[in-house]
């Protein structure tokens, strides 16, 4: 075996334990099974592990078909990962057999802590158990277990399959070793590992916090109109504006996030949530998934701007470039906040914001 193979077989866990079906754990789970590993399931919800193999046997028979497989040979491909699913009834079980836990369940902490518990006591002393958790603290889940040396984070982005980006979240006790070992198997799986600090929303989460934050400020103000503030940023090369990315995420998570965020790093003016959010969350206008947020739905579609509470045009209009521009330099100015704290060097920060949030170019590229 070549040196290269060699330590990327080193890397390569063979049994991948995932806590929690979601979304998340399926996603992470068709990465693991992709890479070649062996994954073990565990949920408390029966319906999940059905739903998490539907999910997985759907993205690998897309990918079948983006790898060129055709008919049976698509078939063989995707036939050959689904064997090495399996579910466990318990996490004493998958504690026992797996050689890396990723725990995805709730983003719940007193639920977390008790699930690491569970892994801590039963769980060879030299396995590494990471949490895919988006905004807690890694380390108040690691202080539930004897070896918070060995707990990360391990971030994925939605859909897992499809996003590069994987935040290798490292608190103060984590082992470097137990970080650079993550850091290679999310190499290993084709992922773009980035190491950051576990501070408040990490990387992507905290630094493009301004990208809602700030457009919600503007729409206060009334110097410009939800759908001119989502144009300015698509016609400056963003995916999407922030009023359709936080429909589509839920305006109900966006301000859970927000507050989550705000609150850890003491509630800085500057990353405040907004009334807007606030008053919507109240009124259960929660995005696309209730048929009205910032926009209005019938069947999956969207409609038009629905009427805002505060909708008064201010004296001052914006144009659109200092829309942008306004958004982009409190990005920049949380990035330099971030880069100052430590939670990552600035060219990591920029490769964070690339590939986690679609930025054209990162907030410390010109
Ligand atoms: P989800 O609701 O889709 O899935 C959570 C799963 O956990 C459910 O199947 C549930 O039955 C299961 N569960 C609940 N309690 C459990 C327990 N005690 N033991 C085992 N399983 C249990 O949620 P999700 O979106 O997959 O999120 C999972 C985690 O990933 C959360 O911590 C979330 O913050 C984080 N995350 C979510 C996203 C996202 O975009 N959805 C992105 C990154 C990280």
């Amino acid at each position: 075996m070549e040196p290269a193979a060699a330590s990327s077989a080193r890397a390569l866990p063979a049994i991948v334990g995932i806590v929690g079906a979601g979304t998340m754990g399926a996603g992470i789970g068709q990465v693991a099974l992709e890479a070649g590993c062996e994954v073990v399931f565990y949920d408390v919800d029966e319906a999940a592990l059905d739903a998490a193999r539907e999910r997985i046997l759907d993205g690998l028979s897309r990918r079948a078909v983006k790898r060129g497989l055709h008919a049976a040979e698509a078939d063989d491909w995707v036939e050959a990962r689904l064997d090495r699913i399996r579910h466990v009834p318990t996490v004493d079980a998958l504690a026992d057999e797996a050689d890396l836990v990723i725990e995805s369940a709730l983003e719940d902490l007193a639920l977390k802590r008790t699930v690491f518990r569970t892994l801590d006591e039963v769980a060879d002393p030299a396995r590494i158990l990471a949490t895919n958790t988006s905004a807690l603290s890694v380390a108040e889940i690691a202080e539930a277990t004897a070896r918070p040396d060995r707990v990360i984070g391990l971030h994925f982005f939605n859909p897992a399959p499809v996003m590069a980006l994987v935040e290798v979240v490292a608190p103060p006790l984590a082992d470097p070793a137990v970080v650079a070992r993550a850091v290679a198997i999310m190499t290993t799986w084709g992922k773009t590992p980035v190491v950051c600090a576990d501070r408040p929303g990490f990387i992507v989460n905290r630094v493009n916090r301004p990208f809602t934050i700030e457009a919600l400020r503007i729409l206060e103000s009334g110097a410009a109109t939800v759908s001119e503030i989502d144009e300015a940023l698509r016609s400056g090369g963003f995916p999407m504006g922030p009023f359709e990315l936080m429909d589509l995420t839920g305006i109900d998570v966006t301000l859970a996030a927000a507050t989550g965020i705000w609150e850890g790093l003491g509630r800085p003016d500057r990353l405040r949530p907004s009334p807007i959010q606030e008053a919507m969350v109240e009124v259960g206008d929660l995005g696309r998934k209730t048929g009205r947020g910032f926009y209005q739905y019938a069947d999956g579609q969207r409609l038009g701007e629905a009427e805002q509470p505060a909708d008064t045009p201010s004296e001052e209009q914006l144009s659109s470039a200092q829309i942008r521009d306004r958004i982009l330099d409190a990005i920049a100015t949380e990035a330099r906040f971030a880069a100052d704290e430590g939670v990552a060097t600035p060219d990591v920060i920029d490769l964070a914001l690339r590939l986690g949030a679609g930025h054209p170019h990162g907030p410390f590229e010109s």
